[in-house]
């Protein structure tokens, strides 16, 4: 007998027709001689609609009561699924961050987990329940406060009850058939990957995919949990993200050359114009950035023009932090030294991701004449060992993303892409 940690997210539960369909499924995998955990996110898009409420009463709520309130959309979903399953003739409980032993730091919106003691999980299941989670949340070793792990979380409760309780598999149903070679909303020809290694994984996520969070695979990877991400509209096998490729049957999965192509359109470019070109100034410039506790992506410096010895430093950074890194730079633009700042939210990155190119040469000419061909402009290159990323602009990204989809062959025959639910919000 295997145990199983599965995780539904929010589309999936979205209401109580959606509620039963998942509790059958949970109701299956117990049938078919598992232990089961199942972790639920909030239905539907009650995360966002919790939020938006506390900033009808509050502009800036504060952190402590607003984790009090988003924890609230777990909590209902949790406790209908355990009377669903009930409702089917198996014993289910349902349990709260808290009570199922996630710890974090004390961190408001954004905790980490830091311990997972999940013995009345433990407990409940030896006993034959079905054990139901509120994903999202924790408690705060310190403060004993009510904790969220930051939006998506859910996935990263999942994996590090997965962790905790030595589970066989982490399951993460979610709206669409797996990990897509792109977006399926964006590429219709995408295809799904039978398996990915959690490096790619890894890149993809910090690449703008969605479909599983950066903080959720660094766990699986340290701790070395498989996660399988499937559909829990369809029965489909989906997408397995772990170290060695899994045997599927008779069928022969490798490492893909190139595992996929991910876009992201939440960055903003901040350039600081006017730099003097001598040491020290981009170390003052990111130092300005670095205590104002923002994190950047990428960094261009442009040669400086001879006649005047000054140079353009450009970077990239999350849009929602666009406004305090500019106030921070006005702040110290004495100390620092510049003419003006220019500030860009109409742009968009493109990557290509895959361990196959560190081995494969001509992979970034491939990248950028497929981008020339669409004519798109690049702004800015960044690489690392397995991944190429380019800014272009905003607008020119479905078409950039669907033209390197097809020159490096990633075009699946069939519209294999489905997306069952979820409004993407
Ligand atoms: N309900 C939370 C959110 O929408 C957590 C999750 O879905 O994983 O962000
Ligand atoms: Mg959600």
């Amino acid at each position: 007998m295997g145990l199983v940690v599965q995780k539904y997210g929010g589309s999936s539960v979205a209401d109580a027709e959606g509620i039963k369909r998942v509790a059958k499924r949970i109701v299956e995998a117990k049938k078919n001689g598992n232990q089961v955990v199942a972790v639920v996110s909030a239905m539907g898009d009650t995360t966002d609609e919790l939020i938006d409420l506390a900033e009808q009463v509050s502009p800036i709520p504060a952190g402590r009561e607003l984790d009090m309130l988003l924890t609230a959309g777990e909590r209902i979903s949790m406790a209908l699924l355990a009377m669903a399953i009930k409702n089917l003739g198996h014993e289910a409980q349902s349990f709260t961050g808290s009570q199922a032993g996630v710890i974090t730091d004390s961190v408001h919106n954004k905790a980490r987990i830091i311990d997972v003691t999940p013995g009345r999980i433990r407990t409940s299941v030896d006993k034959g329940n079905i054990a139901i989670v509120a994903g999202f949340q924790g408690v705060s070793q310190d403060t004993k406060d009510i904790t969220t792990l930051g939006r998506g979380g859910s996935d990263t409760t999942a994996v590090a009850l997965a962790a905790a309780l030595d589970a066989d598999v982490c399951e993460i149903y979610t709206d669409v058939d797996g990990v897509f070679t792109a977006d399926p909303r964006v590429v219709k020809k995408a295809r799904k990957i039978d398996w990915i290694s959690f490096e790619d994984m890894l890149e993809l996520a910090s690449s703008g995919s969605k479909v599983l969070l950066h903080r959720c695979v660094e766990y699986a990877r340290r701790y070395n949990i498989p996660i399988h991400v499937r559909s829990s509209f369809s029965g489909l096998q989906g997408t397995w993200v772990s170290s060695e490729p899994i045997e599927q049957g008779d069928k022969q999965v490798e490492q893909a050359i190139i595992s996929g192509v991910a876009h992201d359109t939440s960055e903003a470019k901040i350039t600081v114009v006017g730099v003097p070109d001598k040491p020290g100034e981009a170390a003052s410039i990111f130092r300005t950035i670095a205590d104002a506790e923002i994190n950047i992506d990428m960094v261009v410096q442009n040669v400086s023009a001879a006649s005047t010895g000054l140079t353009d430093i450009s970077f990239t950074l999350p849009k929602a932090e666009g406004r305090k890194a500019i106030d921070a730079l006005e702040k110290n633009k004495p100390g620092i030294g510049f003419d003006s700042l220019r500030y860009d939210d109409q742009i968009g990155k493109i990557s290509l991701v895959g361990a196959g190119m560190k081995t494969n040469p001509g992979v970034t000419a491939d990248f950028f004449t497929a981008l020339s061909d669409a004519g798109v402009n690049i702004e800015l290159i960044s690489t690392s060992e397995i991944r190429i990323s380019v800014v272009t602009r905003k607008d020119d990204v479905p078409e950039a993303v669907r033209a390197v989809h097809t020159a490096f062959g990633l075009d699946s025959d069939s519209d294999e892409a489905v997306v069952y639910g979820g409004t993407g919000r």
